[in-house]
């Protein structure tokens, strides 16, 4: 029993070491992927639902990776964060997509294609962020109506006051600001009613449940109509079923993103 024991215990120890050398593996190699142009933007359509026109796309960052090939951002944005390169990575993302906007802009005549940007948490705590985002605007040429943020309520709330000069610098300038997410986090009137943003995406995980006939229908209705007493445009993420566009649609919500129309792909794959 004693010998199981310790074997029990070295297969335990040699798990838990490979997990750690993984992740600083990983690590190591984010210091260079940058500079070895190894992220890539995918980007996915968000559609309007009463001309079904593409009204712009999300870019969402992959890495990847020589080793372990195309890695989602769940493998390494909170790694990047950690140890502080998500502000470079977050950079090039915003210089990467407006670039890319610009030149569907251009190839396909379409001056009003949108692009929605992620935020990370210390991007928006960046004092530098509001210059950054108008030299993206400057060196690809977009328009600053063409360019969205999306942010979250948990980044908001972490300086709120802070946040809303920052969300008013970036709006000044007529860029669009997204709250993402929404309903997964806090999610109170009193703070979205002094939140300077034009629309909230409606977290998927209340979407997939339309059908479903649970409580998370009443958050979705709640939230739509809590959107509309506020004035802010209301956009669905997660969409999958037609069955979800006929409930959204007769709530009143027309705007939607997800694998139903299209999951995200590389710039290349875009059929505008
Ligand atoms: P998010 O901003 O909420 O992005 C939506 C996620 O849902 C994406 O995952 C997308 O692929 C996925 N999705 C879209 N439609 C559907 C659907 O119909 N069904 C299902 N099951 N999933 C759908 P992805 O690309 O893996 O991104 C995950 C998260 O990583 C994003 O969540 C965002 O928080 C973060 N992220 C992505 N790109 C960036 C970036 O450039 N910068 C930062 N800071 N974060 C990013
Ligand atoms: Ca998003
Ligand atoms: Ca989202
Ligand atoms: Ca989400």
């Amino acid at each position: 029993a004693k010998i199981n024991g310790k074997n029990r215990y070295e297969i335990y120890d040699a798990r838990m070491s490979e997990q750690i050398r993984e992740e600083l593996d990983l690590k190591q190699s984010l210091h260079h992927a940058l500079d070895n142009g190894e992220f890539i933007l995918h980007y996915q359509p968000q559609v309007c639902g009463k001309t079904f026109e593409v009204i712009g796309y999300e870019a969402l960052i992959r890495w990847n990776h020589p080793e372990f090939g195309l890695l989602s951002p769940y493998h390494f944005i909170r790694l990047a964060e950690e140890t502080g390169m998500i502000i470079d990575i977050g950079e090039w993302v915003l210089q990467e997509a407006c670039t890319q906007t610009k030149q569907w802009q251009m190839k396909d005549q379409r001056p009003g294609l949108k692009i929605a940007v992620n935020l990370s948490a210390q991007q928006f705590a960046d004092a530098l962020l509001p210059q950054k985002v108008f030299k993206a605007l400057e060196d690809s040429g977009i328009n600053s109506e063409s360019l969205i943020i999306e942010i979250t309520e948990t980044m908001v709330l972490q300086d709120f006051d802070r946040s809303i000069d920052t969300l008013n610098q970036l709006r000044a300038e007529g860029i669009k600001v997204h709250l993402d997410d929404f309903g997964v986090g806090f999610s109170s009137l009193s703070y979205l009613n002094r939140l300077p943003v034009d629309a909230i995406k409606i977290d998927r995980s209340f979407i997939n449940q339309i059908n479903k006939d649970t409580t998370e229908v009443a958050i979705v209705n709640a939230i739509i109509s809590m959107a509309k007493s506020l004035g802010l445009q209301v956009i669905a993420e997660g969409v999958e079923q037609q069955e979800h566009i006929t409930y959204l649609k007769q709530k009143g919500c027309y705007e939607y993103q997800g694998y139903f129309f299209s999951k995200p792909v590389p710039a290349q794959c875009v059929s505008l």
